[in-house]
């Protein structure tokens, strides 16, 4: 491993080096010439339509594989002008070039899928026809992807239903979810501050969850919900609402559960969501003892809701030259395996980050696969924070899982569903988070890292597991002819959350209405947003718990794995490692994981033994 760190260079780095190159996603930047490839993208699709359009039903096997190859060299060929589209206006959203080309890219990709929407409603027809050409070997490549299209046949209505409920659905589930973040964003709540008087938005008072001043944090939490209680009937009709119109359409689509519809948009089983869900039941002690070791941290006697995620009162500021962070990050790859490491570094070195912080940059960060490329592209606004090295950690983990899956997988394999989609991404925050502990030089400096990991987990394994509950609760309620009113979807919330953290959290009254504000409870047709998010954190821990088992000869799987894509569903790629995923004992390794670095930040409060006195 020397060597190779020591031939980076880590020196000489200019403040362009933060700022894209996105000319490699086109022959020329020139706008009239991005203007012609859109141009040319559109008359492409609508060759294809014309050439295929009402065959697919007749098609043998070999036929099939012609017009899916043809799909994928399609995406291949214009998938660099679209990102260069996409990603020029998410970096500058006020340059007028970029918001043109934007609109463009916009308009030809509607044209692109309705000229080529007939390609799966076609298919799904042929599959029900000729189900066996799921299992024909000429098709081997496109195996899982027709397994995939195969399981949505039996749920869809005929066209003019499908197009009645797309029609009724503007005005009845869409504008429920459209007055619950209306309603959100447009209240105001007052909070004081350093004695004045404020009125917040709702976007603005959030800020202050996360202050280092307990009271000011105490005060926000109490002003948002008691203020959104108040709206209790907006809240509760509008959840009502969507949750049993989701029953009713689940009756009509004869799903069999309420989950079902996002299990097939997973890519996953009842039973294997069953398995994670009874692990985190009986792992609930193992998060609250962490909670308790927070509190013992913060110097309280327990912790009250706003101090669960709230940062370390000691936690140091450490500060991350834009130079020191890729040298951080690199490191922690290549630490991993060589070849990982190289690709990471490229992505700094072919400058496909963008990490100045300017206006009219979109917030947050993201990863975009470039797959003709075989590459990516990341933006985040860099603030020279230990979070935005995690941050840069965790879009290079996608970026990682780009590279190895469009180097082995066409790009209809490449549409990772979410409870793997992000298996890179929080694997490299662990590498990030094993390096820095090994170079923290403080007791502060080591907690504030594993707090950092710690709460993430408990937020992503637990807290939304709390959520997955809830959901499920309403639905079995509904099912038992109870009419969801404010008090009792509270009362189901109070039930699941306590669940979850039993006693060792103290809770604001006014925390009985958290569930008003979650957007996802309200958005149509996306039902049990959830579970995805447990999965992944803890399918993660798990994997980084076998790596810590079985050292280097556990790389490759994690490559492989990678590299499948969406080739194989979660079941297949965890059955590759050795393990059924539905039964608890892997979901276990990923709970053992956490309890390692819950001891280790245990370890740190305890007091030194004093060598004893001599006689
Ligand atoms: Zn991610």
């Amino acid at each position: 491993m020397g060597e190779i760190l020591d031939r980076l260079d880590w020196s000489n780095m200019a403040k362009d080096e933060m700022i894209w190159d996105l000319s490699q996603l086109v022959e020329s930047t020139d706008p009239v010439s991005v203007q012609k490839k859109l141009d040319s993208m559109v008359t492409e699709a609508e060759k294809i339509r014309s050439k295929y359009h009402g065959k697919i039903s007749g098609l043998d096997s070999k036929d099939l594989l012609e017009i899916l190859k043809l799909k994928d060299s399609f995406i291949l060929r214009f998938d660099g002008a679209l990102l260069y589209c996409r990603l020029m206006y998410s970096a500058n959203s006020t340059d007028a070039t970029a918001k043109q080309l934007n609109d463009a890219a916009d308009g030809a990709m509607v044209r692109v899928g309705q000229a080529l929407i007939f390609i799966d409603l076609e298919l799904g027809g042929l599959l029900v026809n000729k189900p066996s050409l799921t299992a024909d070997p000429v098709l081997g490549e496109y195996r899982h992807y027709l397994e995939r299209i195969s399981r949505r046949v039996p749920h869809m209505l005929s066209e003019t239903e499908e197009r009645l409920v797309i029609s009724k659905d503007k005005n009845g589930i869409n504008a429920w979810q459209t007055l619950q973040s209306d309603w959100l964003s447009t209240r105001t709540f007052e909070l004081i501050v350093k004695g004045k008087k404020i009125m917040l938005p709702y976007g603005r008072i959030v800020g202050y969850y996360q202050n280092p001043n307990r009271d000011l944090r105490k005060r926000s939490n109490q002003a948002v919900y008691e203020g959104l209680g108040k709206d209790e009937l907006v809240w509760a009709s509008a959840i009502r609402s969507v949750c049993e119109d989701h029953v009713r359409m689940c009756e009509l689509r004869k799903h069999p559960s309420p989950m079902n519809q996002s299990l097939i948009d997973n890519d996953v089983d009842q039973q294997t969501v069953d398995g994670l869900m009874r692990a985190i039941a009986k792992h609930v002690a193992l998060y609250q003892k962490y909670l308790r070791l927070k509190a013992k941290l913060m110097g309280i006697p327990k912790l009250a809701n706003y101090d669960v995620v709230a940062p370390l009162p000691k936690a140091p500021e450490t500060n991350y030259a834009w130079t020191e962070a890729r040298k951080e990050v690199v490191n922690a790859y290549m630490e991993f395996d060589k070849e990982i490491g190289g690709w990471v570094d490229e992505m700094y070195e072919r400058r496909h980050i963008d990490g100045e912080v300017r206006k009219g940059k979109a917030s947050g960060a993201f990863c975009a696969p470039w797959l003709s490329g075989k590459s990516a592209y990341v933006l985040q606004s860099f603030n020279a924070k230990m979070g935005d090295v995690y941050a840069q950690a965790h879009e290079l983990g996608h970026a990682v899982h780009d590279y190895l899956a469009s180097r082995a997988q066409n790009p209809s394999n490449c549409e990772t569903g979410s409870c793997i989609a992000e298996t890179g991404s929080i694997f490299g925050e662990l590498l990030l988070t094993e390096r820095l502990l090994s170079k923290a030089k403080t007791t502060e400096e080591r907690q504030a890292i594993l707090a950092t990991v710690l709460d993430e987990f408990g937020m992503a394994a637990f807290q939304v597991s709390a959520r997955v509950f809830f959901e499920q609760s309403m639905y079995d309620a509904i099912k038992h002819g109870k009419f969801l009113d404010g008090e009792t979807v509270a009362k189901l919330w109070v039930a699941a959350r306590n669940k979850i953290y039993g006693d060792s959290v103290e809770w604001l009254d006014a925390m009985k209405w958290e569930w008003t504000m979650k957007l996802h409870y309200y958005l149509a047709n996306y039902r049990f947003y959830n579970y995805p998010y447990v999965f992944a954190q803890l399918f993660v821990f798990a994997l980084y718990r076998l790596y810590k088992e079985q050292g280097k000869s556990f790389v490759p799987k994690l490559k492989g794995l990678l590299a499948a894509g969406s080739s194989k569903s979660p079941r297949e790629l965890a059955s590759d490692l050795g393990y059924k995923i539905t039964e608890e004992t892997f979901w276990e390794k990923g709970m053992k994981q956490a309890d390692e670095f819950i001891n280790i930040l245990e370890e740190t409060v305890r007091p030194k033994q004093k060598p004893k006195p001599r006689h």
